[in-house]
């Protein structure tokens, strides 16, 4: 308070930028950002300076920067990372649908940093190539429904595992069928553009299990039959958020390379309305086997979801599986957009994975999942119901999932409903998809 620089005031809040008209002729305009204390430097502080010098430079239209952080961030910690982190994730736009005139362009940016060359070069690689995967996610969860649907998902993640060196498989409909996956199936069967698994495989070639994870992508979710109303369905393209996340995460997952193999598998499907749409009563069959009675079309993610776990234990022997989903409007009544949901069987893996959302400040809150949250959606006739009232929605949610995994192997359901698309941008994220769980997970990955 009552600061001032050549008679500016400085705002007290850190990355609130200061403009100097320039006195040399070297720089037409100089802008100092308030860092806030010392002591307060966390890295998540450090992240949201580069999103506002990020955005900053976006809203001047710079075509060159220079930035001196030499008094600020020692390349001895991770500060470097985090800082470059902010600046690459700050600066992303989706502005492909905008005429030329709207398009912002490139600016060259240099930074200065004290301390190791070598270290602050790692950290800015790994920072580009985690902040990089992230934008890439966003992108896609902005893209509309009429331009990513699951078999253009599909294509975009062929074209992704091609140039990163990934291993990728698609089943496509016919395949779906023919491996009984009756939920995913019925989810998707009233779409002009049918289901499609998207798997894509890292290092799982050798003997070591595989990490696995399991994305929710529901390109489109009107709710089905039981149709959501005309403000409930504006923003759906975002259902798909769990899985272009795992679609960015492997993208690193091929650059970071992590000591374990990893799987990311994406289940895709577009769920509407149509004479051959699903039915609420209608009873499926899953590919475990397990029926259950439909109350609720607009419970498709843990449809979805069902088969793709199946799937995954079936067909690798995962040392632990994750989800990521979209998946309850409980989870937004519970946490906001605070915290993501966090239903796990398994203490160390939970432990692992919340120590990794405060790491990256994509914060994880543990909710429970006891089988006492099964008797809301016991079968009347069949095994189970996909949904019962609002009561203990988010861990109905996982309770459903939890009957397909094995306990036996380590699970997390990670519930981003709130989390995956924002309306109010951040200093490192503008409003739509924000990417959640690209960088919690590559977190966790690299630190196994
Ligand atoms: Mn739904
Ligand atoms: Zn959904």
């Amino acid at each position: 308070m009552g600061l001032s620089l050549a008679g500016i005031p400085i705002p007290d809040g850190p990355g609130e930028p200061v403009v100097l008209a320039a006195t040399g002729v070297r720089f037409d305009q100089v802008t100092l950002v308030a860092m806030g204390s010392r002591g307060d430097r966390t890295a998540e502080r450090i992240r949201r300076v580069g999103g506002s010098i990020a955005r900053l430079i976006g809203a001047r239209r710079l075509a060159d920067a220079v930035i001196d952080m030499t008094d600020v961030v020692d390349a001895l910690d991770d500060a470097v990372f985090s800082f470059c982190e902010g600046l690459e994730l700050g600066s992303f736009r989706f502005d492909g649908y905008k005429s030329q005139a709207d398009k912002i362009p490139n600016t060259r940016v240099v930074c200065a940093f004290a301390g190791g060359a070598g270290n602050a070069a790692k950290q800015m690689r790994n920072a580009h190539t985690v902040a990089a995967a992230t934008n890439d996610a966003r992108t896609l969860a902005h893209e509309p429904a009429n331009v990513i649907n699951p078999v253009t998902l599909a294509a975009r993640a062929r074209s992704l595992a091609k140039s990163a060196g990934l291993k990728c498989t698609v089943l496509d409909e016919r395949q779906i069928l023919k491996l009984k996956m009756g939920a995913m199936h019925a989810v998707g069967r009233a779409s002009a553009t049918p289901p499609r698994l998207i798997v894509l495989e890292y290092g799982a070639r050798g003997s070591a299990k595989p990490v696995v994870l399991i994305g929710k992508a529901i390109t489109f979710d009107t709710g089905g039959y039981s149709l959501k109303d005309k403000s409930g369905i504006v923003g759906m393209k975002y259902d798909k958020c769990g899985g272009v996340a795992v679609l960015g995460i492997m993208k690193a997952v091929a650059a970071l390379k992590p000591k374990v193999p990893v799987v990311g598998i994406i289940a895709s499907a577009e769920n509407m309305i149509g004479g051959n749409a699903y039915r609420p009563n209608d009873i499926i069959t899953s590919m475990s086997g397990k029926t259950i009675e439909i109350i609720s079309t607009d419970a498709e993610g843990r449809l979805v979801l069902a088969d793709a776990l199946t799937y995954a234990q079936k067909r690798y022997k995962p040392r632990a599986m994750i989800d990521i989903a979209t998946l309850t409007g409980g989870v937004v009544v519970a946490l906001g957009k605070v915290y993501a949901g966090a239903f796990c069987n398994d203490d160390t893996l939970r432990d692992r994975l919340i120590r990794s959302g405060e790491r990256t400040h994509e914060r994880l809150w543990s909710l429970p999942m006891h089988d006492e949250f099964f008797e809301l959606i016991r079968g009347d006739d069949c095994d189970m119901k996909n949904s019962a009232t609002r009561e203990g929605h988010a861990s109905v949610g996982a309770v459903f999932l939890k009957q397909f995994v094995d306990p036996k192997i380590p699970w997390a359901h990670l519930d981003i409903a709130a989390v995956g698309s924002i309306d109010k941008p951040t200093p490192y994220c503008p409003k739509g998809g924000t990417g959640f769980g690209v960088r919690l997970l590559c977190d966790y990955l690299t630190h196994l």
